[in-house]
């Protein structure tokens, strides 16, 4: 990439194109940012499109047949593949899909017309193709696409947030949402995002995925603490990880008899 800009092209494949119409709304660094690229591909924002590019961002899960050859053309033409959004990197809302008999599931929503629809598994990027980077949260924070961005054009391994929510959540000093009766899932969740929604009084309910290795039992002791049970908590992940194998786990060590609480909490942030 030395002797011209990097060429960069943004492609979507099944999503609410909202993680692209963030980084439209960065605004001043954006533009900052297209001084030193190429853009020559992004359907949203030109009819220009050219093959030949060397970032590729691609937004969206995989959700038809015909998408997997797409996205496996791109990855061949691309030197890096950044994943935009929990669509693409674990499937976004879409994989509660998942949960429902296909047909059953079209009839639902389209009725009689719903099986004129192409529709299968729902599925992230790195199912069928090796993603470089993935750039969590539905929808992404802006000011890690930049970070991610620079990381790349600079040459730079970027390393992905791999601690729970609840550690950017006690950085900030918030009140715990447990102590106010709610239920969360910053424990277990990946962070990056700032626990944004703890700052506005919510709870986090997932949306950048599980880290890689989550705390299962002290996951389990601070919902038995409060009272509440596995599978309160599996509603919530309903909407972006049921199906992960971490989940699977959490949900085999809730049914476990008790045992010795684990000396580590996990609850950041508590007023107890
Ligand atoms: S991750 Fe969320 S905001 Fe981004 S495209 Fe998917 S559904 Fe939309
Ligand atoms: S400290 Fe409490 S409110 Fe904050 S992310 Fe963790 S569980 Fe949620
Ligand atoms: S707090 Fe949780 S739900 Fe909210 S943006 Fe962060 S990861 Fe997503």
């Amino acid at each position: 990439m030395a002797d011209r800009k990097p060429r960069v092209a943004v492609f979507d494949f099944t999503c609410c194109e909202g993680c692209q119409l963030t980084v439209l709304g960065i605004g001043e660094p954006l533009m900052e940012l297209l001084d030193h690229v190429e853009v020559v591909a992004w359907r949203e924002v030109m009819s220009e499109r050219s093959d030949e590019f060397d970032i590729a961002i691609v937004e969206g899960a995989i959700t038809r047949d015909c998408d997997a050859p797409r996205l496996r053309r791109i990855r061949e033409r691309a030197k890096t593949l950044i994943a935009l959004g929990s669509c693409a990197t674990i499937g976004g809302p879409h994989v509660s899909a998942n949960n429902f008999e296909r047909a059953e599931m079209l009839d639902l929503v389209y009725g009689e017309h719903g099986r004129q629809f192409e529709t299968g598994e729902v599925r992230p990027l790195s199912a069928e193709v090796h993603v470089d980077i993935p750039i969590h949260g539905c929808p992404i924070d802006a000011n890690e696409f930049l970070d991610v961005m620079k990381h790349v054009l600079l040459g730079r391994p970027y390393r992905v947030p791999n601690e729970a929510v609840c550690h950017e959540c006690k950085l900030n000093g918030y009140e715990c949402v447990y102590d106010k009766g709610m239920i969360c899932l910053g424990p277990v969740t990946r962070c990056g995002c700032n626990a944004i929604c703890i700052s506005r009084g919510h709870r986090c309910f997932g949306c950048r995925g599980l880290v890689d290795d989550p705390n299962l039992n002290a996951a389990r002791d601070v919902l038995e603490e409060h009272g509440h049970t596995i599978e309160e908590v599996l509603g919530m992940f309903q909407i972006y990880a049921q199906r992960a194998p971490q989940v699977r786990k959490l949900v085999e060590a809730g049914r476990q008899p008790k045992r010795t609480k684990v000396a580590e909490p996990w609850r950041f942030g508590s007023s107890s």
